[in-house]
């Protein structure tokens, strides 16, 4: 199978500038190295009517251009059951049956991080189960053998995170990210994810379970996200941040292109004509504050 880099936005609302940074680099970074590009629509959950049309076309527009069809999560229930269906088999599931709520005021274990699943479901005998069976819909979680996993990151080096025992199928029966992300990435061919740097705390989870399915990890680039002028994670109540909205203030898709392009140091332009002077280590390391088109060059 060719190699592949991705982009995989989830279809809640337009992309902003932060989000299409992301795409470019993701672009870049695949490209340059002679990988193909491929667009997942992670539509399992926060997806809104008409996103996706509004994503596409605006990827299209600054030039990120993907090979083959999109593919969308919501038609691949099956491949997510059946690696699920394996990792039972294997014994590395269990039930769970705790709400957020009680997983909040479980007392989590010593030195764990702020929402670590402190294993309440992980050893229940017979009776237990059988009882909470009865009470609510059970949560399939993985059945995890470490505590943390090391992962090798372009811009970040070598990054141990938390391993808990994460969920693998929400109690609504909704596959949830972390797994659908692993089986997805594999079964595309995908060995390079460059994504927003807001992953990277869950990438250990998520190479772990990788390597329980011998899936070799694939090479990660966690990038720098996009700020506002409070320094806090650009969103759509920031102003004017889509293309749409842009556009609409008289900057054209190609201005904001060209724009993001100068925020990471590199000639205004096609995308293609950038790859020759695209170097991950030149990249910039820290976020990039957006004080919208009109403040040219600051940032
Ligand atoms: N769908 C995720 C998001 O939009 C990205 C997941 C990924 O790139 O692995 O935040």
């Amino acid at each position: 199978m060719t190699s592949a880099g991705r982009f995989a936005p989830s279809p809640s609302g337009e992309l902003h500038v932060g989000n299409l940074r992301t795409a470019v680099l993701a672009w870049l970074f695949a490209r340059s190295s002679e990988r193909n590009f491929l667009l997942r629509v992670e539509d399992l959950d926060r997806a809104r009517s008409g996103a996706e049309a509004e994503q596409l076309r605006d990827l299209a527009a600054i030039g990120v251009t993907w090979d083959g069809e999109v593919v969308r999560q919501t038609a691949r229930g099956p491949l997510y059951a059946a690696v699920i269906s394996r990792l039972q088999a294997a014994g590395l599931t269990y039930e769970c049956f705790c709400t957020r709520r009680e997983i909040q005021e479980a007392p989590s274990a010593p030195h764990a991080p702020q929402g670590t699943y402190p294993g309440t479901c992980r050893n229940l005998d017979p009776a237990e189960l059988e009882f909470k069976r009865s009470t609510r819909p059970a949560a399939v979680r993985l059945r995890a053998g470490v505590r943390e996993y090391t992962v090798h990151d372009v811009l970040h080096g070598a990054y141990t995170g938390t391993v808990d025992d994460f969920v693998l199928r929400r109690n609504d029966g909704v596959t949830a990210y972390n797994l659908a992300v692993v089986v997805d990435d594999a079964e595309q061919g995908i060995d390079q994810v460059v994504r927003g740097d807001d992953l990277l705390a869950s990438t250990p989870r998520q190479a772990y379970l990788a390597s329980l399915l011998d899936i070799p990890a694939p090479e990660y680039a966690h990038v720098p996200l996009v700020l506002n002028s409070d320094g806090l994670r650009l969103a759509k109540r920031d102003g004017a941040v889509t293309l749409g909205d842009l556009a609409a203030e008289g900057f054209p898709p190609q201005a904001v292109r060209d724009r993001l392009l100068e925020s990471l140091g590199l000639p205004a332009g096609p995308l293609s004509q950038v790859l020759t002077a695209f170097d991950p280590a030149a990249l910039p390391r820290k976020p990039w504050v957006w004080r919208g088109m009109a403040a040219a060059g600051a940032s």
